[in-house]
């Protein structure tokens, strides 16, 4: 690859061999690396820089703003806490933690690699996806959710193709990424063959990037997080209007990959402020005309402005366009 000569070297990250870049956001590069070690096949490593040069004026929007130290710590809960909320998952549709470390000057989140890189690029690529792989993303995404909504009490809030990685067909991983055990350990993982739903070549989806993700409620003992007993009311709704955060934005992805665009879009920031708000979309003729009706419901169902309307992920699971899914129901298990 072009990029090879221009990796840099990490003091720290002495473990791995970086070969590719494969992402850069504002606070991270996210790298394609060799486990030099052998332990682990390929990997992701998301390298984030501790301290920003220019970012250390204290945030004025906060409450807190007189007594802010700058941002030092707060960069670092932020990411620590996108760590460890990722240490608690487990699902087969989210990226899985493999290994972390820091450096004085980085943090390495070493992460399961999806070789396919963005659904957003594929988008682009194809245009617009048909219903039938449309229905076959976006399971995959409903599954993840319904796992961190429903059993990890965890909010994602950050939905988007950026964040939605995929494996190509067929796919044929070499390694488990995540041994369970010693028994595990040299277990490679069969792999599974997705059939290729029109032509897409997209296999398992998978969800990344927690950096803006939050916990709502304990998994133990199964309540909101932080009360012990007398929860509020509006602390149980909060909790449900955090979920229905994600159901939106899977909205908003659905709408996408059904037409190439998204539902919402305007040169101007205010505007667009302004038709989310009001919920302003249409299904644009003439993209929309050959997209079933059924699906259409679907995406009106997400995109309805009162949370308490909107869909939550049992309703979109149960919908007519998901259920007449033709993929086996443990396709994207
Ligand atoms: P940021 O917080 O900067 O958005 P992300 O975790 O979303 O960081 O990673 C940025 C980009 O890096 C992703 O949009 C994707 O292109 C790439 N990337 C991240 N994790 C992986 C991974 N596990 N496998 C492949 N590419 C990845
Ligand atoms: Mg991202």
């Amino acid at each position: 690859r072009e990029s090879k000569g221009k990796l840099p070297k990490y003091p720290g990250l002495e473990r791995y061999t970086l070969l590719e870049k494969m992402g850069d956001g504002a606070f991270s590069n996210v790298y394609r690396a060799k486990d030099n070690t052998g332990q682990w096949d390929e990997v992701a490593i998301k390298v984030v820089r501790k301290f920003e040069m220019n970012s250390t004026q204290p945030n004025v929007l906060h409450p807190d703003f007189a007594k802010q130290k700058p941002q030092k710590g707060v960069e670092r809960a932020n990411i620590l806490k996108e760590v460890q909320i990722m240490r608690q998952l487990d699902h087969p549709n989210i990226v899985s933690l493999v290994d972390f470390s820091e450096s004085k000057q980085y943090y390495f989140i070493v992460l399961e690699l999806c070789p396919g890189g963005e659904l957003f690029h594929q988008i682009v690529r194809l245009t617009y996806f048909s219903e039938d792989l449309s229905r076959h993303v976006i399971i995959q995404v409903a599954k993840a959710l319904e796992y961190l909504h429903e059993q990890a009490g965890v909010v994602h809030r950050d939905i988007k193709p950026e964040n939605l990685l995929f494996y190509p067909t067929p796919f044929i991983p070499t390694r488990n990424p995540k041994p369970k055990g010693p028994e595990d350990e040299d277990k490679a993982d069969e792999g599974e063959f997705v059939p290729g739903v029109g032509s897409g070549g997209i296999g398992k989806i998978k969800i990344a990037d927690f950096g803006l993700s939050k916990v709502i409620w304990d998994s133990q003992t199964m309540t909101p997080c932080g009360t012990v007993g007398y929860t509020a009311p509006e602390i149980v709704k909060d909790e449900r209007y955090s979920k229905s955060v994600d159901m939106w934005a899977l909205g908003c992805v659905l709408y996408t990959l059904l037409c190439g665009f998204p539902p919402f879009y305007d040169e101007s920031i205010q505007v667009l402020t302004e038709k989310v708000a009001r919920g302003q979309y249409t299904f644009l003729s003439p993209w929309w005309d050959d997209i079933s009706k059924s699906a259409q419901d679907l995406v009106s169902h997400l995109l309805t402005v009162d949370p308490d309307k909107r869909y939550d992920i049992t309703q979109f699971l149960n919908h007519p366009w998901i259920r007449q899914s033709n993929e086996p129901t443990n396709a994207a298990a």
